[in-house]
């Protein structure tokens, strides 16, 4: 189907993206990559009146290491996430993930800060960002905010953003020194979203279990984090039966829709699975 007829913006600042926004309100769509927006726009699912394109503000690129912070420009896409030596040498989870999203047309133009803010459940990032920890910047006419990837999350095209914000920048604390991660996403086929999915970030201290974080993605309306499985672990020898009922907390904790890649019951099952997997390459990913 064809797109409703729409002003096309493409301001080469951070400012004129928040005066474009505070003026035309909710008959406006910020555009990043456009791989989740223009196909809602071609089926009428949006019908934006002014579509503002980012890909000309500087100010969204690049990523950088601030002290013990990772900063990710919004716009960074998910071509250069797979491609970024920073990101491999120090959140090699992120560059796991991304090289998992879609297929390389949608990564050179799909972004990081576009899969976040659109709030799709069956989204990669979403997951990722709560098992480490991440925090997003605001930015709108009063100035930015911070706001943690827990509180962001609210449901299926659901986030704290308002109307008259745009996302600038993704902050990762470093990861500890000796702490392993993984990304096990099951699909159907090359390119597909997610089965079922999970993030896990683990350190050990004498064999004992010191952090963990273990989240969700395509299992619940948005992504979640398993917090009954993480409470089971924390202080504790992670052995095979500790990875087993780490599973099993996770697949009774997530809330999954039926679809075409499977029914409730096969998609709790794989939740489970995808949690035990990502753990068992996630110590093996770890010292201490
Ligand atoms: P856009 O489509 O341009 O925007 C998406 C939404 O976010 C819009 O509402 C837009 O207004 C808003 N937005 C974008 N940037 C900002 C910002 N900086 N601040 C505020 N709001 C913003 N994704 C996965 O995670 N895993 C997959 O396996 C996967 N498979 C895919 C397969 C195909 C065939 C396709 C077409 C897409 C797939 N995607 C997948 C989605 C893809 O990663 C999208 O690129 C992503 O969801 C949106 O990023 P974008 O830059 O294209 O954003």
């Amino acid at each position: 189907m064809i797109p409703r007829p729409f002003a096309y913006h493409a301001p080469d600042t951070l400012k004129g993206i928040i005066a474009l926004l505070s003026l035309h309100g909710d008959q406006a769509k910020l555009l990043a990559g456009g791989h989740s927006l223009l196909p809602m726009m071609k089926l009428r699912f949006a019908g934006p009146e002014h579509l503002i394109d980012l890909r000309l503000v500087q100010e969204l690129r690049g990523i950088v290491l601030a002290g013990d912070e990772i900063r990710i420009g919004a716009m960074t896409t998910e071509h250069e996430v797979v491609a970024s030596s920073l990101l491999a040498e120090h959140v090699p989870l992120l560059v796991e993930t991304a090289r998992q999203i879609a297929d390389p047309q949608v990564r050179y133009r799909g972004t990081i800060g576009g899969d976040i803010s659109h709030g799709d459940p069956g989204n990669d990032h979403p997951a990722v960002m709560l098992a480490l920890n991440a925090s997003f910047v605001l930015a709108g006419p009063s100035g930015e905010r911070i706001v943690a990837a827990a509180d962001f999350l609210l449901g299926t095209y659901a986030t704290a953003m308002e109307q008259d914000e745009v996302m600038t920048q993704i902050r990762i604390p470093r990861p500890s020194a000796g702490s392993g991660a993984c990304y096990a996403k099951l699909k159907r086929k090359t390119g597909d979203y997610a089965t079922a999915a999970a993030a896990v970030v683990v350190r050990l201290q004498h064999n004992l279990c010191a952090e963990i974080s273990i989240a969700l993605t395509n299992l619940a309306p948005a992504a979640m984090r398993a917090t009954a499985a993480e409470a089971h672990l924390l202080g504790k020898s992670v052995d095979e039966a500790a990875i087993v009922q780490a599973g099993k907390l996770a697949s009774e904790a997530c809330d999954p829709a039926a679809d075409l890649r499977g029914d409730e019951a096969y998609k709790r099952a794989m939740a489970g699975q995808m949690v035990q997997r990502a753990l068992r390459t996630a110590l093996k990913r770890s010292y201490g």
